[in-house]
């Protein structure tokens, strides 16, 4: 059987939009009712849960941004009494105060169910083992793969992030099947497997790699599942929604939205439009079964594609294309729209070309310039003669963008490595 809740991921779609409907007006009222901050904001936009007759009237609910969130820091959007919640957790806050997520003990079997569905598409069962190479701590990544993997029944090693030699040995010691952490982390984590003189792709009975929070390429995908010789899958969630566990991947690779419980919009970001299924946009989502800290129309920021299509996997359940970057991320570059993914994506073609590297935007006056820094594989760098490989990865770029970007090929080795989420862009 390969769905861990058949019923859900296989329902009609039309079923599936009913079931939505009902839980829609369901926490509408519930907001409306239970939460000070929502019922002036659904008040001032006149719109009353009674109002909510039909999917298409979620339109009338404004949106939710994360201003809004840091702005009722850090528990002023609940819909619970305080003493409900079990756990809380929180993004790194990095530019401003933290993105507080607050569960009851129904969210966290919730977020367990969605973790193990995504889980289970992508392969992992009881038997396996799944080392959890997201950092423990307030980030919601390592805890909701904990969740998920568990309730499947598969072991998992809790070995956070870092500490990159005790990994592999671990890795090798215990067995380890699956690997769950950051895509770039899985590549740094390889490297120091070759320096400590194992084949990655070889010498370790990996099979999976559970990868998230970070934009990556399928060109990088790629380049991972021959390094480690496993299939890699995408995990994609954010704090604000439940955390990782929004889509499940299935073995065709499509991003399965696990939209009864989380409801997808696509917008025009300038003008907050609502799009059609087929055109890129802003993800916006909606909870639609959240206690503690449900969400109206949450702009998620996230460039995708929505689409209602059929998959041969036999899952019904919608389908966003992967993200293609950040709307922050996105740089207007001699008028033209650059994604860090798309360089990404077109510098990973070239043979030689590691997947370590960082966009370098300099700007002046209200000129964006961007040249890359890239790191070879050791191999093509004994080779010598780098000029061409610049050239190569220049044409690339120039192949899908349409406009020169400067390549500058660097000592393997040189640029900074994450254990978590890379830094990929960088101002100088
Ligand atoms: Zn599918």
């Amino acid at each position: 059987m390969p769905y861990w809740d058949k019923k859900h991921e296989t329902m009609p779609l039309q079923d599936l939009k009913e079931l939505q409907l009902k839980r829609l007006k369901n926490v509408v009222r519930t907001v409306y009712e239970k939460n000070e901050f929502y019922h002036k904001k659904l008040k001032d936009a006149g719109v009353k849960p009674d109002d909510i007759k039909t999917l298409d009237d979620i339109t009338k609910i404004p949106f939710l941004t994360k201003d809004d969130l840091r702005q009722y820091y850090p528990f002023g959007l609940l819909c619970v009494p305080l003493d409900e919640v079990v756990e809380v957790h929180a993004s790194s806050g990095t530019t401003g105060k933290p993105v507080v997520g607050a569960y009851t003990k129904n969210d966290l079997e919730v977020w367990g169910e969605v973790m193990a569905r995504s889980l289970y598409a992508n392969g992992l069962r009881r038997g396996d083992v799944m080392q959890n190479a997201y950092g423990y701590g307030l980030f919601t990544g390592a805890h909701g793969f904990e969740k998920g993997a568990q309730k499947i029944g598969a072991m998992v090693v809790p070995i956070s992030s870092g500490n990159t030699k005790r990994q592999i040995t671990i890795m090798k010691d215990f067995g380890t099947t699956a690997l769950a952490s950051t895509p770039s982390y899985s590549l740094y984590m390889a490297e120091v497997a070759e320096e400590m003189g194992f084949s990655p792709a070889d010498d370790f009975k990996l099979r999976l790699g559970l990868f998230g929070a970070e934009a990556w390429s399928d060109e990088m995908r790629k380049a991972i599942e021959k390094r480690w010789g496993i299939t890699a899958y995408e995990h994609y969630g954010l704090t604000e929604i439940i955390g990782p566990g929004v889509v499940s991947e299935c073995e065709e690779k499509h991003l399965h939205i696990n939209a009864d419980h989380f409801l997808p919009e696509v917008i025009d970001p300038k003008t907050g439009e609502q799009l059609e299924p087929g055109e890129e946009g802003e993800l916006v989502f909606t909870t639609l079964t959240k206690e503690a800290f449900p969400v109206l129309r949450f702009r998620t920021k996230d460039i995708a594609v929505y689409t209602e299509e059929e998959c041969e996997c036999g899952r019904t359940l919608p389908i966003q294309s992967r993200i293609k970057g950040r709307s922050d991320d996105m740089m207007k570059v001699k008028g033209v729209i650059v994604f860090p993914s798309q360089v990404e994506e077109a510098m990973m073609k070239v043979e030689g070309i590691s997947g370590n590297y960082v966009l370098v935007k300099e700007r002046k006056g209200a000129m964006t310039s961007l040249k890359v820094r890239v790191e070879p594989t050791e191999e093509r760098y004994s080779q010598g003669s780098l000029g061409k490989l610049a050239e190569a990865a220049e044409e690339e770029i120039y192949a899908m963008l349409n406009i020169h970007v400067p390549v500058e090929i660097v000592e393997p080795n040189s640029l900074p490595r994450s254990v978590g989420k890379a830094k990929r862009v960088v101002e100088e």
